[in-house]
This record gives structure tokens, sequence and C-alpha cells, in this order.
């Protein structure tokens, strides 16, 4: 989202700053990188919000490759969800927004699929980013080359604020930590809060979890599957050059680091079943990150609790999906200004749904954004 948001803004002409404790820590590094809100099954709002997103795709990453040079892994593939039966297919929420398959489509949609599936949808609209080897390091490079300073191994440990006379809370500076070791203290009037899973520690009031997932690799002959393949317990993320993703666990056990025998031989488990053809391909590498994950499992965006600060964090299995529509959002955001005029129209119910506030079990949490924000009340 830093990275997303930063490049946005930078282009923009605004002058960023981008704060960041450790690159390899970053989710974005671990995704799967699926574009796929109707082979997930969404619904809501969240399904809205990503629909807004991914036609923003194609052109979001023209930009980033143009500032960049570097490739960001597009692909508008399509998704493949299968189904034991017909009634399991219909049950599912964006079911009309799919071609149905028949065992024979899913098969030639799919090839090797088990058996144990007799049906199917199909996404066309859905799609994949190759977030971890070519996202990322082309967002990194489109926003060095636009202008935006990095400051690397630096943690942010506090918000400082300072309370006008009508008891509005602004945002006046940040309290950090250097990479060695130095704490200082500096003049902040706005900040976009993009800390990921570990949203929460710098703004208690925003429930902000981690989910940890594991995940592996394998190598396929190329063109052996064609569509992102989402079954129940695994999904495949088939890559150009024949690297398939298989993702993922879903853990919560905080930040506790590393793979565990357990949650591999699960996914392993699932990849069998699902196509086992796919046990006779080597495994490449295997890795694990951290979702940052909300109580409602959606993400926080827009003014934040604080004047001055903007929210951008929640993203939980679909910040990738979400990266070109949350840094728009972000921008307009900023764009408007806490005393400015008011966003664009497209925006003000997205800013509505995933307000902070909604976590605020006092009605002064709801007042206290309606005061600070009227423009978006
Ligand atoms: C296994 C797995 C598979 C996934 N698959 C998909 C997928 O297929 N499609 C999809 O759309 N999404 C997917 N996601 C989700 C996606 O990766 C996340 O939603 C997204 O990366 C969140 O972005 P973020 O910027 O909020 O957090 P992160 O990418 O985690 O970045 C947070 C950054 O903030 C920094 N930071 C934290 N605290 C501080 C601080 N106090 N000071 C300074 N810096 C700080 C961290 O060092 C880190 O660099 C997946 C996630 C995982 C873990």
């Amino acid at each position: 989202m830093g990275l997303a948001v930063a490049h946005g803004l930078a282009r923009h002409g605004w002058s960023v700053h981008l704060l960041r404790r450790a690159r390899r820590e970053a989710a974005g590094f671990a995704a799967a990188g699926m574009a796929a809100p109707h082979a997930e099954g969404l619904s809501g709002p969240l399904l809205a919000l990503a629909q807004r997103s991914l036609p923003m795709i194609p052109p979001w990453v023209d930009a980033i490759e143009e500032d960049s040079g570097l490739p960001c892994g597009w692909l508008p593939c399509g998704a493949v969800v299968p189904f034991t039966s017909q009634a399991q297919r219909q049950a599912f929420p964006t079911a009309a927004l799919g071609r149905p398959l028949d065992r024979a489509a899913l098969e030639a949609e799919a090839p090797g699929i088990s058996p144990a599936f007799t049906c199917g949808l199909l996404f066309t609209q859905d799609g994949q980013l190759d977030s971890r080897r070519r996202l990322m390091a082309a967002l990194e490079r489109a926003c060095h080359r636009r202008g935006v300073r990095f400051e690397e191994g630096v943690t942010v440990e506090r918000l400082c604020r300072e309370e006008d006379g009508g008891g509005q809370q602004h945002l006046v500076g940040i309290a950090l930590r250097t990479s060695d070791g130095e704490r200082q203290q500096r003049p902040c009037g706005q900040a976009v809060l993009c800390c990921g899973a570990w949203s929460q520690q710098l703004l208690p009031c925003v429930p902000v979890t981690p989910v940890k997932g594991q995940m592996f690799s394998v190598q396929a002959p190329r063109r052996a599957l064609r569509r992102v393949l989402f079954g129940p317990d695994a999904y495949l993320v088939a890559r150009q050059d024949g690297l398939v993703v298989v993702g993922a666990t879903t853990e919560q056990v905080g930040f506790t680091p590393g793979l565990t025998p357990m949650g591999q031989t699960r996914l392993e488990r699932s990849l069998r079943q699902l196509l086992p053809a796919a046990a006779r391909w080597p495994p490449m590498e295997r890795w694990y990150g951290f979702r940052p994950c909300t109580k409602d499992q959606q993400p926080v965006l827009g003014p934040g609790p604080l004047k001055g600060l903007v929210m951008a964090t929640g993203h939980h299995r679909n910040g990738v999906l979400l990266a070109a529509v949350t840094a728009e959002l972000t921008r307009a955001v900023l764009e408007a200004g806490p005393a400015g005029c008011r966003a664009p129209h497209w925006a003000a119910p997205f800013l509505h749904a995933f307000r902070w506030s909604r976590f605020s079990s006092t009605p002064a949490g709801e007042a206290a954004l309606e005061a600070s924000w009227p423009e978006f009340g």
C-alpha cells in the first residue's frame, strides 16, 4: 500500500517520504497476486471496491511499467472455481457473474483436475499480478524514479498529536527509531498509515491483526495451467513461465515466524486433492507472510482518527487486488484535504463503508470523524 500510494502521489506532483521498517516483511512479497474477487466469492461493499479496482489495474500497471521499465506480471488470465455438486455451485455468492462449466468444460479449463469435481464456474474478469517476483520491485523502482524519498530500516514508534480549541486531535509529528537505533521526533502534518499487519501497534483503536499465510511453488510445464484455479482448500496461480504458486494457509498465530511441517503438509495434500497431476511437479520455494486483517476482514480507508492522518490498511487477502483503487482513493482524500472540497463522487460510498470508526463502540468515535472531515461524513 505504501508503495502504491507513494507512486500515485509522486506521479501527481506530491513530494513523498516513505518510511519502512523492513522490506522483506511486507506481505506484498508473500502474496500470490490473485486479482480474483469473483473466484473468491466476495460480496457487498468489498466486491464493489474490488470491481472498481479490477479495471483500474491495466492502466495502473502501464504507469508503473512506464516509470520503472520493469514488468509487473499482469495477466488477465481468468479464474476457475471447481465444485463437487451443482447445488454447491448455485450457492456460490458470485455464481451469476461466472460462466457455468460442466465436467468436460472444467477439464478443458483446468487439465488434470480431480474427478471429485463435477462442475465449475469460469470468471474471465479475474486475473493475477506477479506480486512477489515483479510488481513489488517494479513499484519500488517506479517510486525511486518519481522522486519518492525512501528511508529503510526506520520504525515509526508513535504518532504525535495535539488538540485544537474545538477538541479535534491533529497529527503534528512522528516519533521514530532509525536502523542504527537513534530515536528522533520529526514534524509531520500529513501521513498515510499503511503498516499492514502491524498497523494496530501505532493506532490501537483500529483493530488490525496478523493472519499468517504459508505458501510454496512448483515448476509445471509451461501452459500446463492457464487459469487461476481456486479450489476449496488451495488455490493455484500459474505464471507465464510455468511456475505455479500454491496457497495458502490461514493461521491465527500472531507474528510467530517461520514455516511449519503441518502447514506445508496440509497445503501439499490440498494440492494433490485438487490437481493430482501437480504431485509430479518439482517443488521450488516455500515462504510465508502476515495478512493485515480487521474484525470484519475488510480494509480501513480514508480519513483517520487524527486530522492529517489517512488510513490505507487492513486489506487482508486482497491487498494486491485493491492496491490500484486504494492508491487512487488515498490520493483523492489527500487532495480534498481537511479543509477542502469534496472527494470524487465515486469515492464517497467506499469512504463510508471502510471508515475506521466502524470499529469504535463509542458514538464519540463516529462524532470525531464527522467533525474532523465533514465533507466525507
Ligand atoms: C500468503 C499470502 C497470500 C496472499 N495472496 C494475495 C492474493 O493472491 N491477492 C491479493 O490481492 N492479496 C494477497 N495477499 C494479501 C496482500 O499481500 C496484503 O493485503 C497486502 O500486501 C497488504 O499490504 P500492506 O502494505 O498493507 O502491508 P505489507 O505489504 O505487509 O507492508 C507493510 C509494511 O509496513 C512496514 N511497517 C510496519 N510497521 C511499521 C512501522 N511502525 N514503521 C515503519 N514501517 C512499518 C513493514 O515493514 C512493511 O514493509 C496475500 C497475503 C499473504 C500473506
